[in-house]
């Protein structure tokens, strides 16, 4: 029997439509809506696609979403004044500097300067640190979209074998915690996995299965445990169409569910991160920030 599809844009209606009435009944209560700033430093297109994107869930959830475009020749230290009259400003209550900067910016370095509080996309070392220790409901928004995903299956991670392959800063590493939160048993996967040639036994363990790689095809749909859940959050251009990282055909033949590239991980990313900007807002308000 082939397998449910997880589709992304049904799941991101359902969230932004909760989203939109929280953030609703905030401003009757305040008079208040959160304001994001977007830093663009890129005129790259897909970057350009995103933003809209971006923009498009903002506004259909009730954010005012500003986008900073600044020059391509910014030194890191200019940025970093930007960020912090950003961080003083309190009518703003999300910042972000979107992805890919140009060579002279570190974006950690960027995204460090962010006011814990006011960081959107959760990739500030202080916000990573408390995730860690379970301290903060602002977290990296891919990462939050795999945890949205599991979650609409019904199933309980507690005590299962959940294998995430990459271990990078955005997405596997942070996943991993968030999955340990739920109790599973988790296994990290990398490049060093694949080149022991110990990729395949673990996914046979699998029974949730989180690929996020950037690799057409890396996962085999045959290796796949029957009845795992498999989320896969690859995005791979290939003759001219965009895949994921594991052969979904065969792969939905063996899994439960199954989330479709495009459209699985992706549209439920963009709500995470207005989510964030509510999570943001909601602490300020404790705060005494905005008010
Ligand atoms: P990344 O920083 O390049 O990390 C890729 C990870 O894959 C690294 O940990 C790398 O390990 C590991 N890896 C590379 N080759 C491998 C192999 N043969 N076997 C096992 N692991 C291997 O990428 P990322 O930013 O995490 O993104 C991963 C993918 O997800 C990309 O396709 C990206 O476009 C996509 N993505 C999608 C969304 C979304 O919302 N849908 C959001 C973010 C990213 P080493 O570091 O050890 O080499």
């Amino acid at each position: 029997m082939s397998a449910q599809l997880l589709d992304g844009k049904i799941l991101a209606k359902k969230l932004k439509e909760s989203l939109r009435l929280e953030i609703a009944d905030l401003k009757s209560e305040t008079g208040k809506v959160p304001v994001v700033v977007n830093i663009m430093i890129s005129d790259d297109h897909a970057a350009c696609a995103y933003a809209k994107s971006q923009q498009k869930v903002a506004e259909f959830v009730g954010i005012d979403y500003r986008l900073d475009i600044l020059k391509k020749s910014i030194t890191q230290d200019d940025l970093s004044e930007h960020i912090e009259q950003l961080n003083e400003n309190p009518e703003v209550n999300g910042i972000m500097v979107h992805k890919p900067v140009p060579e002279q910016i570190n974006h950690q370095v960027a995204s460090n300067c962010i006011d814990m509080i006011k960081d959107l996309e959760g990739v500030n070392i202080g916000n990573i640190g408390k995730m860690l220790l379970g301290q903060t409901n602002i977290i990296p928004c891919t990462p939050a979209a795999v945890m949205e995903h599991i979650k609409s299956t019904g199933v309980d991670l507690k005590g299962k074998e959940v294998v995430v392959v990459g271990h990078s800063e955005i997405v596997g590493k942070p996943l991993s915690l968030l999955l340990l939160q739920e109790m599973a048993t988790v296994t990290v996967c990398h490049v060093a996995t694949s080149q022991a040639g110990k990729l395949v036994d673990h996914i046979a363990r699998a029974d949730v299965l989180i690929v996020a790689v950037g690799k057409a095809s890396l996962i085999k749909g045959e290796w796949i445990k029957k009845d795992a859940i498999v989320i896969d959050v690859g995005i791979n251009q290939v003759d001219q169409k965009v895949v994921g990282d594991v052969e979904f055909d065969v792969a939905k033949e063996r899994a439960s569910f199954i989330t479709p590239v495009p459209g699985g991980v992706g549209p439920v990313t963009v709500v995470m991160l207005m989510k964030n900007a509510f999570e943001a807002f909601k602490l300020q308000i404790k705060d005494g920030l905005t008010l």
